[in-house]
């Protein structure tokens, strides 16, 4: 071993011991007669302390020598600091050393190996081996580990098996869109990678492992965002023999376990809210509730005062944002400009302001009297000192909308706290969700899904649109970090539902023929969920951006560019899997 200790090992009562520790040089500082060295490994960083004019030369040459990075083992006596630091764990010991051993050299890094290192983005990305070791990457990575530990010791105290299920596997056009592997033994033919394992742990139900759970990569070719990597991990679930409940009640104590064991924190019982509530009180099916906010209704106290953009819109809804009513009026035309942005697409903000004297000032008293607008306050059941903000328009895209301003009023108001945690579950989802451009319905989680056993008389109605699935997400802090369904397990209803989303019966035995075939071989009942892991580690690590908490991300554009992918491949390898890109 070149180390009898880590840099992050030793303490008062070692001092007197001879010891080798290795590492990386953080920084050496060269005061003359005095010289440091800061050696870091993975557990801390131990000061060396050399007196130049008593030690050894070779050891003075060595030590001048070293840069940042360079890789050494020193070999000396643990001494007791004379001047201790309290920022470092082992700041109340140095090392007085015998021996210096450079093991290998490193150029100069691109960027500080620093807590807040001075590299951008991309450079880190780059070099991602080298930001693996600062602290901040490091310890994300030990959060995601100290996850998937204890997720596992959690479901396999309750039976679940962990089960690998294929790679490479059969695309299908339900879904995002998959990503492709050529396949040389069967040329023209192609594997897919999968979305989730869905179709395969509902084959292991069936074959009788009626708790299974994988912690396992999945793979969606979408367009990326912050929250979102072309390959990312699941911790993916499945029961036999359960009802939604058991579901819930389950995976409700893998959340809290999770966060006792890796954060110390109890949460409370989690709540449930149906999606029907989620989208008319919070416009968003997977609300923030660490504050309150509710959108309130104003259709029947707004109409009929010759104000056009209230008389004319479907919908006028608003929120009361407590204790903005002082809000100035460059803040307020920010708020209008935030809501006009394309993302959000609203065309204007009408606010109100309930003064602390107990006058209403709205910007449209054109066309509403102050007593007028006493009726709105009662409608927010708002107080002297709150702020209205109200929108109108179209139903879906002003609740869309006004989800947004209510979350931007959340940030500026300080009530997203990101270690405050709120988590609860959305069910009773919409089963099918109409698709405009593709003129038809689509499944709103996926078409294994089962409806609610009372809506099912509706599947066969003009009022398909409004049947419930047995389907549930489960919500933190306005994340959707898991979801999950009762699943479908007869053959004829799983037809019924390839029929409404416009297979032919051709198309659904082609493509799910093996699920449906298998349905008639005693399937059990059976239902599940998967969480987003990366998803779930950042929230854990109160953090946005999921690549954090990934060892070697891709970037926005989808690539990896430390390994400079996805590249071009060599003619002879596109030959041998007869794809000849010129055709086209
Ligand atoms: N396979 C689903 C998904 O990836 C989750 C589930 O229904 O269990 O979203």
């Amino acid at each position: 071993m070149l180390r009898t200790h880590t840099c992050g090992e030793l303490r008062i009562n070692n001092v007197t011991q001879t010891v080798t520790i290795s590492g990386w040089v953080q920084g050496v500082r060269d005061k003359g007669s005095l010289l440091w060295i800061d050696l870091r490994d993975r557990y801390g960083i131990t000061q060396i302390t050399i007196e130049t004019e008593n030690a050894v030369k070779d050891i003075v040459d060595t030590a001048r020598s070293l840069g940042r990075e360079f890789v050494i083992s020193v070999t000396g006596k643990v001494v007791e600091r004379y001047s201790k630091s309290d920022k470092l764990e082992t700041g109340e010991i140095e090392i007085t050393p015998d021996k210096i051993v450079v093991l290998n050299s490193s150029i100069t890094p691109p960027f500080t190996i620093e807590d807040s290192t001075d590299g951008g983005d991309d450079i880190r990305m780059k070099y991602r081996y080298l930001d693996l070791r600062r602290n901040p990457v490091r310890q994300n990575l030990e959060l995601r580990h100290r996850m998937a530990i204890e997720t596992r010791l959690f479901l396999d105290k309750l039976n679940f098996l962990e089960v690998e299920t294929p790679v490479l596997i059969k695309s299908t056009p339900e879904g995002a869109r998959d990503f492709v592997v050529p396949s040389r033994m069967n040329q023209g033919e192609f594997y897919a990678l999968p979305q989730s394992p869905q179709t395969f742990k509902q084959l292991l139900m069936v074959g009788g492992f009626d708790r299974y759970y994988q912690i396992v990569k999945c793979f969606r070719d979408e367009d990326l965002r912050a929250d979102r990597q072309p390959e990312f991990t699941q911790i993916d679930c499945e029961m036999a023999f359960v009802e939604q409940e058991d579901i819930l009640n389950t995976f409700e104590g893998l959340i809290r376990h999770l966060f006792k064991s890796v954060k110390g924190i109890d949460i409370p019982e989690l709540t449930r809210m149906t999606y029907a509530d989620a989208m008319k009180f919070y416009g968003n099916d997977k609300p923030d509730i660490r504050f309150e906010m509710k959108f309130v209704e104003l259709n029947g106290v707004v109409k009929g005062r010759n104000f056009k953009v209230f008389d004319d819109a479907r919908l006028v809804v608003g929120i009361c944002a407590k204790g903005a009513a002082e809000y100035s009026r460059k803040q307020l035309d920010e708020l209008t400009e935030f809501v006009k942005r394309p993302q959000i697409g609203a065309t204007g903000l009408v606010y109100a302001r309930y003064n602390t004297d107990g006058t209403i000032k709205s910007s449209v008293d054109k066309f509403y009297t102050e007593e007028e607008v006493k009726k709105w306050a009662v409608a927010f059941d708002a107080q002297p000192g709150d702020l209205m903000l109200i929108m109108a328009g179209e139903e879906n895209k002003t609740r869309k909308a006004l989800s947004e301003l209510r979350l931007e009023m959340g940030n500026r108001l300080g009530l997203r706290d990101k270690n405050t945690f709120a988590c609860h579950w959305v069910i009773d989802f919409p089963l099918l969700e109409w698709n405009e451009e593709a003129q038809r319905f689509f499944a709103m989680h996926h078409p294994f899904t089962s409806p609610k056993p009372e809506d099912i008389a509706l599947l066969n109605s003009d009022q398909v649109g409004k049947v419930r699935a047995n389907a549930y997400d489960m919500v933190i802090n306005g994340v959707e970090v898991g979801g999950g369904s009762i699943r479908i397990f007869n053959k004829q209803l799983q037809s019924q539902l390839f029929d409404l989303l416009g297979f032919t019966k051709e198309e659904a035995q082609a493509q799910f023929g093996f699920l449906m075939n298998a349905f008639e071989f005693g399937a059990p009942p059976h239902g599940g969920i998967a969480f987003g892991f990366d998803r779930l580690c950042s929230l854990f690590g109160g953090a946005e951006v999921i690549r954090d908490f990934i060892a070697f991300p891709k970037n926005n554009s989808g690539r990896d560019v430390m390994i400079d992918s996805p590249s071009p491949i060599a003619q002879a390898q596109l030959t041998e899997l007869g794809i000849d890109l010129k055709k086209n």
